[in-house]
């Protein structure tokens, strides 16, 4: 049996696999130089461009460039004059932002048990939470997997709620051929830098409804009723105007240049990203510890964001198998440790392990391995091995 680097064996990388690192090459810094040299590095003519681009690529209209996807978020709540008393709905497995934002309104989240073959909300859970206090639900695309749009339609549609999708991991993904901006009143993309595609920090959120895309735009800039660019520009001077006290949520030009050269090459990163998973998904049915979750093409298309596996064996411990990774030099992240088991929601809203019983399992058995526009055949062969040398000296050990 060989030895794994944990217990002092060799590993096969030479170098460390970094878990989520950006692609970004000499256009796009040649982008960002000309946008400092040009005068205008916060928001101005590269934001209004890359909003434009984005809207094309998404095929819908109304898109706000801001600083996150979580400013995005909270916006949408904001718009929607959602606050004291009222209750949203969204999925424990998620990233922190999805159920903070709601705490930040004055609102109560509350939290939907997910699926085991996609780790979506299960939408067949989420009629069992409405109230008459619930006023909205956001939904998360978990890894980039569609959540099953046709079904939260019908649920928003009968409750009236408003509807907001976290596409955060989403920003390819389709359901039947539209992208999930489609469906929806509000969602909210990401460009951090481990997203599909990055601007180091940003977001953008996309409003349906004419009026509330218009008051969005002012909210984003501290309320104020013209962009600075414009108010400088060579239209003439004109006076400012608060009309609420807004937000600080811009995008910067020195962002949305990364964000426009980024965008030229979605789809080509997209493709690496399926050939990526294709292999993944290839080579694990080598391994019966082990299962990656489900990406199908049925109504949807996968945007890829994350791939992540589960461990079936209940002998084999993620956290090990993680830590030994590392010193194989692969990194890994978990996606997520459930809200409800966090120490603020838990304590809060006294939730019990008891309430989430897929989640409660599977945030203990998940863990997610490098996939991006970054990634090559023989990385994916390096994970494959040290997993597989990693599974074998646990076994040996326990026999
Ligand atoms: C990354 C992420 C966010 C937050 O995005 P930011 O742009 O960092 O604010 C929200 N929700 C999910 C599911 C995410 O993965």
């Amino acid at each position: 049996m060989e030895k794994i680097a944990l217990e002092g064996g060799k590993s096969q990388r030479e170098s460390f696999l970094v878990f989520g690192k950006p692609r970004i090459e000499e256009d796009e810094i040649e982008e960002v130089v000309a946008t400092l040299k040009s005068g205008w590095i916060s928001t101005g003519p590269r934001v209004k461009k890359f909003e434009e681009k984005f809207s094309e690529y998404i095929g819908v209209k109304n898109c706000i460039a801001l600083n996150s996807c979580t400013a995005g978020l909270f916006l949408a709540l904001v718009l929607s004059g959602i606050g004291n008393n009222d209750e949203v709905i969204t999925t424990t497995l998620t990233f922190a932002s999805s159920a903070n934002v709601i705490e930040h309104v004055g609102a109560k989240p509350v939290f939907v048990d997910i699926k085991e073959s996609d780790l979506n909300f299960d939408e067949d859970l989420i009629e069992s939470k409405i109230n008459e206090r619930t006023r909205a639900l956001i939904s998360v695309h978990m890894a980039g997997n569609s959540c099953n749009i046709e079904k939260v339609s019908k649920i928003v549609k009968r409750y009236n709620l408003v509807w907001i999708n976290d596409a955060a991991h989403a920003i390819e993904t389709e359901w039947d051929g539209k992208k999930i901006s489609y469906y929806g009143d509000f969602s909210s993309y990401s460009f951090y830098a481990t997203k599909n595609i990055t601007t180091a920090e940003g977001g953008m959120l996309v409003v349906k409804d004419d009026k509330s895309y218009g008051r969005g735009r002012i909210l984003s800039l501290h309320g104020i009723s013209r962009d600075a660019w414009k108010r400088y520009s060579s239209e003439g001077f004109k006076h400012y105007e608060v009309i609420e006290p807004g937000f600080k949520y811009n995008m910067t030009d020195i962002q949305a240049a990364l964000g426009i050269k980024q965008l030229e090459k979605i789809e080509r990163y997209w493709k690496i990203r399926d050939e990526i998973a294709k292999m993944y998904i290839n080579r694990l049915s080598e391994i019966d510890e082990i299962e990656p979750i489900e990406y199908s093409f049925d109504r949807r298309k996968p945007s890829y964001h994350l791939f992540i596996l589960k461990i079936t064996d209940d002998s084999l411990s993620r956290d090990f198998m993680m830590e030994a990774l590392k010193y194989e030099n692969i990194g890994t992240g978990i996606h997520y440790l459930p809200l409800h088991m966090q120490k603020y929601y838990k304590e809060k809203y006294s939730l019990k392990e008891s309430e989430f019983p897929v989640a409660t399992k599977l945030g203990k058995k998940i863990f997610s391995v490098p996939i991006g526009a970054n990634i090559t055949e023989k990385d994916v062969d390096d994970v494959i091995c040290a997993i597989k040398k990693i599974i074998c000296f646990v076994k040996k050990k326990i026999l």
